[in-house]
């Protein structure tokens, strides 16, 4: 079995595919993708990020 379920970016909550999850603007880089004309670590440079939207 491969261990493919997890985050993309250090900024994800969660994998794109699992229940529960959206999109969100990165907060690291305000969804430039960009912090201080590098590649937003958080985000992976997307400007998004994926958190979790369900529980609480
Ligand atoms: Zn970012």
């Amino acid at each position: 079995m491969q261990q493919d379920n997890e985050p993309q970016n250090p900024g994800d909550e969660a994998p794109p595919d699992a229940p529960g999850v959206g999109e969100d603007t990165c907060p690291a880089c305000k969804g430039t993708g960009k912090v201080e004309g590098a590649q937003c670590t958080v985000c992976g440079g997307t400007g998004k990020v994926l958190q979790g939207i369900g529980g609480g």
